[in-house]
């Protein structure tokens, strides 16, 4: 199907882009902007084939792909004067591919990494972004989760200036989150504590590659005892969920299969089999069975991220 018809800009800076974003979401007279009358362009990934299948009916697309300024994944110098808290600042425009295969983020976000090389396949990992994954939010996405993991931030641009927001707080449900009409999303910011190990598993739908469910994990590790992990699933409800009787029950314990698999087996206790998400490729209760399994799968690759060795089948000693 072809999509209805729309006028098209292309932005050539931020300020242009949120210029274009105020005048015509208010062209309806509304002052808030109007109902999903202007959309936001950036890989097509998501968009393009709601508009062909109507049902994405923008009047105005904005499409922002020339942003270069949006497009990189970059750490500050270890030790140097803007390595304030040793943060990895990832551009909304970069892609899927440029965050999994970008050394910094391999060194300082390993589950942002390790994620983003797990999103459909290389051709949409070329071309779709992680502003445009995020923002979508849809339940089966791969890096939502994987940026409540990071304990990242996201930068907001928009007609009042720019505004921050934690990850946790920004996915609301189903294709909702906190951005407003009008609003960019610039920037996805990883705090230093979060460059320990971490990894995404994720049982993918035998068709389109979205999670049937997924788990990312990140964590710290000293001396074989976890010391910190946030452990996020996707797919088995509308928003991404923690999962924190296994947070809880890693903390403290050892970096040891035997204590993760103990620990993970409790990933089913923080989502509810009647109100997790149900399709006709599994049920509510199907989903919420495989949570343990990969949550296990997941920590137990951060753990070994983090230490760099094979997770050792019992507590060490040493
Ligand atoms: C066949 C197929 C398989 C897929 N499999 C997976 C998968 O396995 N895992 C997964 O996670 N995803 C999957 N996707 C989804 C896809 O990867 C994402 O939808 C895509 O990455 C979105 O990014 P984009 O740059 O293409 O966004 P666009 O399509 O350009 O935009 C998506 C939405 O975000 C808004 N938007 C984009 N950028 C911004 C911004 N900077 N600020 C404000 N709003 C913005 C747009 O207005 C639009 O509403 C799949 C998609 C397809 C078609």
């Amino acid at each position: 199907m072809f999509p209805e018809e729309f006028d098209y800009h292309r932005a050539t800076s931020v300020e242009e882009a949120l210029e274009l974003l105020a005048t015509h979401a208010d062209e309806d007279g509304d002052p808030e902007g109007g109902d999903a009358d202007v959309a936001v362009l950036a890989g097509g990934q998501g968009l393009l084939p709601a508009m062909k299948a109507r049902e994405s009916t923008p009047d105005v697309v904005v499409d922002v792909s020339d942003l270069d300024s949006l497009r990189g994944v970059e750490a500050p110098e270890r030790g140097g004067d803007d390595d304030a808290d040793g943060s990895l600042a990832v551009g909304a425009l970069a892609t899927h591919a440029t965050l999994a295969d970008s050394p910094a983020a391999g060194e300082r976000a390993t589950v942002l990494a390790a994620t983003a090389g797990e999103v459909a396949d290389r051709q949409i990992r070329n071309r779709g972004t992680v502003g445009g994954n995020l923002v979508e939010a849809h339940p089966a996405a791969d890096l939502p989760a994987a940026t409540v993991a990071a304990d990242a931030t996201l930068a907001l641009a928009g007609p009042d200036g720019e505004r921050a927001i934690p990850a946790e707080e920004f996915f609301e449900g189903d294709g909702e989150t906190a951005i407003e009409n009008g609003e960019l999303l610039t920037e996805i910011r990883v705090p230093s504590a979060r460059a320990a190990g971490g990894a995404y598993a994720k049982k993918p739908h035998p068709a389109s590659g979205f999670a049937l469910v997924g788990v990312a994990a990140s964590v710290a590790v000293r001396d074989w005892t976890v010391t910190d992990a946030r452990v996020v699933a996707s797919g088995a409800t509308d928003a991404p969920a923690r999962l924190r009787g296994v947070e809880d029950a890693l903390v403290g314990g050892g970096a040891d299969r035997e204590t993760i698999a103990d620990a993970t087996e409790r990933a089913g206790e923080d989502v509810d089999p009647k109100e997790a998400r149900a399709d006709a490729t599994a049920s509510g209760e199907f989903r919420v069975h495989l949570l343990s399994s990969y949550a296990e799968r997941a920590v137990t690759s951060a753990v070994e991220r983090a230490t760099g060795r094979a997770a050792s089948a019992e507590p060490r000693e040493d």
